[in-house]
């Protein structure tokens, strides 16, 4: 029997989520963010579940291979446009639409010789200082870029930084629409946040929305809410067993460094799941876990290949039982993602993205009948 750790991909809960998504920005269409292997559950797993989209945006050249090698003939975005001159053969070859973020990608077009013009999103720094022309350099770029015969339509792009925090969007949403407020063509802004907590505002859901993190069934501002408020499901479940079970009396440590110690007589349950699956190890005793459905907590510093749990609240549960590291039990009970990232101090993004290849992974169609 292979080691019994498995990450499961819900093909169902996608599907939900996207139409969550869409039902939020319903005048809109959708991009279906794949960008980092599709938040790690794999571009080719999420397919069949994302489908429905309007079409699917990430960064890497070769991803986009992987969408069009699937089938999809609809668009693809390429997010932080291209690298290089040569890039641009393979947006013509694929028909691929490409932010364009600054002069030198303007350059690289002004050169480029295809057959068909190119679908650009241009994208404005409206505040968040990564990618994008200032908001008084828009124009310009919009202009030599309209110029172009490289070039067909333009869409106007930015990105919000705090549409998920107290700051919200206002500030960037007012720089964006002050400068482009009389220039043509089709808008896209809002992430999975802002489409969440702001999409009832038509100029912020705009023509496109941009959801990723929602679509895979994390709250994107969690703690303030999470997945269940806002109607999410979770797209992956990571799973394992108890492959030892240990008797602990008063005064007994569990792991590295002994800092666990038990109280009194407990069951302590050894789950074949560590950091080198990619289960942080950040995670001090207390985080949250599921055994048969139940919810209880891990003991101790979670090891390179094993994590010990409390079993005093399952005394059902031995050798064998499953355990639920996050996403949903057999039971169908759901503990969700966020809540292990925050118990690591980080996002349910990272915790997606960091499974580890010698997890195996298997996409599930229908979700298990829930006893
Ligand atoms: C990743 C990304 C998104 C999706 O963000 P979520 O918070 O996952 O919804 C949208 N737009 C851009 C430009 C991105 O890079």
């Amino acid at each position: 029997m292979p080691r019994p750790i498995q990450a499961t991909i819900h093909i169902e809960s996608l599907r939900h989520n996207l139409a969550r998504m869409r039902a939020s920005a319903p005048d809109a269409r959708v991009w279906a963010i794949v960008k980092a292997n599709a938040y790690g559950h794999g571009i080719e797993r999420v397919f069949e579940g994302l489908r429905a989209a309007d079409g699917f945006a990430l960064l890497d050249l070769q991803e986009a291979e992987r969408v069009r090698a699937l089938g999809w003939r609809g668009p693809i975005l390429l997010l932080e446009g291209v690298f290089e001159a040569r890039d641009l053969e393979l947006c013509s070859r694929l028909s691929l639409w490409h932010t364009v973020h600054c002069q030198e990608q303007i350059d690289m077009l002004a050169l480029h010789k295809t057959h068909a013009p190119h679908r650009v999103y241009l994208k404005m720094n409206s505040g968040m200082n990564r990618l994008g022309f200032a908001p008084h350099r828009f124009r310009a770029a919009w202009a030599r870029l309209a110029a172009l015969p490289q070039v067909d339509e333009v869409t106007l792009m930015t990105h919000f930084a705090d549409a998920d925090t107290e700051g919200g969007i206002a500030r960037q949403l007012a720089v964006f629409d002050e400068a482009t407020h009389d220039l043509p063509g089709e808008r896209s802004l809002a992430n999975s946040a802002a489409v969440l907590r702001y999409g009832h505002d038509t100029a912020v859901r705009a023509d496109w929305i941009r959801p990723g993190i929602a679509v895979y069934g994390s709250a994107p501002d969690h703690p303030a809410h999470d997945s269940a408020h806002w109607d999410l499901q979770p797209a992956m479940t990571l799973s394992s067993r108890i492959i030892g079970v240990q008797q602990l009396a008063a005064g007994d440590t569990v792991g590295y460094g002994s800092t666990f110690t038990a109280q009194g007589p407990m069951r302590a349950g050894i789950v074949a799941c560590g950091y080198a699956d990619g289960y942080p190890r950040h995670c001090a005793t207390g985080t949250p876990v599921l055994v048969d459905g139940q919810r209880t907590r891990t003991l101790g510093r979670v090891s390179m290949d094993m994590i010990a749990i409390d079993l005093s609240p399952v005394a059902g549960a031995g050798m064998g039982s499953e355990v639920t590291l996050w996403g949903r039990a057999a039971t169908g009970a759901v503990l969700g993602i966020d809540e292990v990232a925050q118990a690591a101090g980080t996002v349910g993004y990272e915790l997606m993205c960091a499974v580890t290849t010698r997890v195996p992974v298997q996409a599930q169609a229908q979700d298990e009948p829930t006893v």
